[in-house]
């Protein structure tokens, strides 16, 4: 226990103060340091010795700890720092110790408040060094230099850390939390994820996003052929495993957005906004830069997807997909539709088809819509694709053949593409089966529990696999040629046997 100077001491504690409660706030900002740094929490502690040297009874002394463990650089969040200003106001507090008080508010408007109040309300103040009344001019100055130097204090060493870290990512060498398709080795090296599968499945979905130029479309797309998305589990038990998990679209827009699969290194994506933080919650607030205004992006850093053309050139399609700028090429017979803008007014037209299913109008309706204005304008839509047809074919007529070949090169690519995913599915059930098959067959047959938990693996992934195999077969994959042949042939072999009991 320091001392201090009782004669300055004396003559500032009264009886008043000593008839009202002495608190002691007890603060530690991160569990970590709750752990490690059980020596501040103790001697923290020890100040309930101290207001009893000043002179308050037991009874009369409150610890205020519920704010251990909480970060956060303003009172919001910190129950007990708020606990301690309403007790203050409430003329029930004679004296408030702690430890290095200015640093424990963290924020000179915190420290300023506590201040005031504390005046308001005749509240001592004590630490290490000695009692001061904030009501006092000189106490007073002493206490707000206190304050003033631990936030510069406290500025310094995060401007000291946060330099540190920038110039760490400038170099590239900064740890960040990869995206699927990413792995970071033993060493520290990133690599794509070295399962051949997971890497297959995040070229097809960028590719995709080529083809169908919305993220909607790969969403379905995904969806309709039953493909996952490769997830590695981050941390928990089973940290580093790969997780087959259903796509969504939140996700899609990540995989799309993120630089990361042009091979690039990027830092300072994600800043935080503290306008959106959350009290408490110190991971909220998040947004998302584009590349350009990343802190740091490195090319050529990384294995890469996709090239930073492509990458570009997808950020300008989901740009575009917005409802302002021209729209992706739509499903439904007319050559225009999502991409016709009004003369007028500049917006998107829409299309809209006449019950029987022979009409088509384009429709500036997007003020109607969204205003309830009256109607922009509005066209016939048969002699305008019609005239649109002809010049297409007109400009296309001596490529024609490329065009057709390009697109039936396009459809098999696709197709294989698929087949290989379905190839590698089946590959990963099979060996599921055999590995079950194999710890089944490693255990003693005198260990029953254990012998049974495996048989039902066993038994589990045989399923799986069966069932993979029959929805393989159902799906549209193989071709409807291939299926007309192995029919014809089965029915040959029938006939063909039948002949031979016949004859
Ligand atoms: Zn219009």
């Amino acid at each position: 226990m320091t001392g201090s100077n009782p004669v300055l001491v004396s003559g500032k504690i009264q009886s008043h103060h000593r008839d009202r409660w002495a608190v002691v706030y007890v603060r530690q900002s991160t569990l970590q340091q709750v752990a490690r740094h059980q020596e501040s929490t103790r001697l923290q502690y020890g100040l309930v010795d101290r207001a009893l040297s000043l002179g308050w009874s037991r009874p009369q002394v409150r610890v205020i700890d519920d704010d251990l463990g909480k970060s956060g650089a303003s009172a919001e969040g910190r129950p007990g720092f708020q606990r301690l200003v309403a007790a203050v106001s409430l003329e029930q507090v004679g004296i408030v110790l702690g430890l290095e008080m200015s640093r424990l508010a963290r924020s000179c408007r915190d420290w300023h408040q506590l201040l005031e109040v504390c005046a308001l309300f005749g509240t001592l103040i004590g630490d290490l060094d000695g009692v001061y009344d904030p009501r006092n001019y000189n106490d007073r100055l002493l206490l707000g230099l206190k304050g003033t130097m631990s936030e510069a204090e406290l500025h310094v060493l995060k401007q000291r850390m946060l330099a540190g870290k920038r110039a760490k990512a400038e170099r590239g060498e900064l740890g960040m939390t990869l995206p699927m398709g990413y792995v970071r080795k033993l060493s520290g090296e990133i690599t794509k994820d070295p399962d051949e599968q997971a890497q297959a499945v995040i070229q097809l979905v960028l590719d995709q996003f080529e083809r169908l130029g919305t993220l909607n479309g790969v969403l379905q797309y995904l969806v309709r052929h039953q493909i996952q998305l490769p997830h590695r589990v981050a941390s928990g038990s089973n940290q580093g495993e790969l997780e087959w998990r259903r796509p969504n679209r939140a996700t899609l827009s990540n995989l799309l957005h993120h630089p990361i699969y042009t091979g690039a290194y990027v830092y300072g994506r994600r800043p935080s906004d503290p306008r959106r933080q959350q009290p408490g919650r110190p991971g909220t607030g998040r947004t998302v830069a584009k590349p350009e205004a990343c802190q740091v992006l490195l090319h050529d850093r990384l294995p890469a997807y996709i090239s930073w053309e492509q990458f570009t050139r997808n950020l300008k399609q989901l740009e575009a997909n917005n409802v302002k700028a021209m729209g992706p090429i739509r499903s439904g017979v007319s050559l225009l539709s999502g991409l016709l803008v009004c003369g007028r007014c500049g917006l998107r037209m829409a299309t809209q088809y006449s019950q029987n299913g022979n009409g088509l109008r384009y429709v500036c309706s997007r003020a109607a819509v969204d205003y309830a204005e009256p109607l922009c304008q509005s066209l016939s839509g048969l002699p305008l694709d019609q005239k649109i047809g002809e010049w297409v074919l007109k400009a296309l007529e001596p490529a024609a053949l490329e065009v057709s070949l390009q697109v039936a090169q396009d459809i098999e690519a696709e197709r294989q593409q698929l087949h290989r995913h379905w190839a590698q599915r089946l590959e990963r059930a099979h060996y599921q089966v055999e590995r079950a098959c194999r710890q089944y067959h490693a255990v003693e047959p005198e260990n029953r529990l254990v012998a049974r938990t495996l048989e039902k693996q066993w038994e589990n992934a045989l399923v799986e696999e069966a069932t993979l195999k029959a929805s393989l077969s159902e799906s549209a994959l193989i071709k409807p040629s291939d299926c007309h042949i192995n029919q014809t042939k089965q029915w040959l072999e029938c006939e063909e046997s039948r002949n031979k009991i016949v004859a």
